[in-house]
């Protein structure tokens, strides 16, 4: 299957809707804007307190790969060390891999919570890996949250290998104070059509369903519904 050519769709009494199957890959073309937008909403979402930027010294004798995996193993003993010293649930936060231009991995962080000092923080990364370069940055306010949640959570989040482009704990996200509707919410009473869904649309309306579908994202070729085919005997 490519990207955008199955159907999803849901059939209700007199109603059809049909929307092209996304494959929601990050190495797809058609997806990552989206999913890059949905990173930067869900690390706006946890309203951070805190930008933290871990980076990794370089060192000859690994991959970036490995630069990656530790850098991993660090954030998550550094966090589990702040809440030894906080309480439990004291900070809530979600990461994202960025490659330095030469492919070097670094980190940022957008942390939710009361206090975190860089002191600290440099002294724990050098211990742990030798990296003792961080950057630790209180924000106030939504526009400098949005500001920097842009430039450096949504810029290009980078995969290594054996880690994650992104990740969160699991209390980072805050419900959102007016849930919009979501189409994709309703997933359960969709189902996938293996077929090409403008003629999955085109099929439907035949039957005389009133069909919403994105009509004006078919191919040019293909976007007048056919003249052509024959009718139904009465
Ligand atoms: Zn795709």
């Amino acid at each position: 299957m490519f990207c955008s050519e199955w159907a999803i769709v849901k059939v209700t009494f007199k109603s059809a809707h049909v929307l092209p199957l996304k494959c929601k890959c990050w190495t797809c073309d058609e997806c990552r804007p989206g999913r890059t937008r949905r990173v930067v909403e869900e690390a706006k979402r946890g309203n951070p307190t805190f930008f933290i930027t871990l980076t990794s010294r370089r060192r000859p004798d690994l991959t970036p790969s490995q630069a990656a995996e530790r850098l991993v193993i660090a954030w998550r003993k550094i966090r589990r060390d702040y809440m030894d010293d906080h309480g439990k649930g004291s900070i809530a936060f979600m990461a994202v891999f960025e490659a330095t231009r030469k492919g070097w991995p670094h980190i940022h962080i957008v942390a939710r919570c009361k206090s975190f000092q860089e002191m600290w923080l440099r002294e724990r990364m050098r211990k742990l890996i030798g990296s003792p370069v961080v950057n630790v940055r209180r924000i106030h306010g939504k526009s400098k949250i949005a500001a920097y949640v842009t430039k450096y959570i949504g810029k290009n989040p980078h995969r290594f290998k054996g880690t994650k482009r992104y990740w969160r704990s699991l209390d980072y996200l805050l419900p959102p104070p007016e849930e919009p509707y979501d189409e994709w919410a309703e997933i359960p009473y969709w189902h996938v059509e293996q077929r090409f869904w403008l003629f999955v649309a085109e099929d439907l309306a035949a039957a005389g369903y009133d069909v919403k579908a994105p009509w004006g994202q078919a191919p040019p070729y293909l976007q007048q519904p056919s003249q052509w085919r024959p009718k139904c005997p009465p």
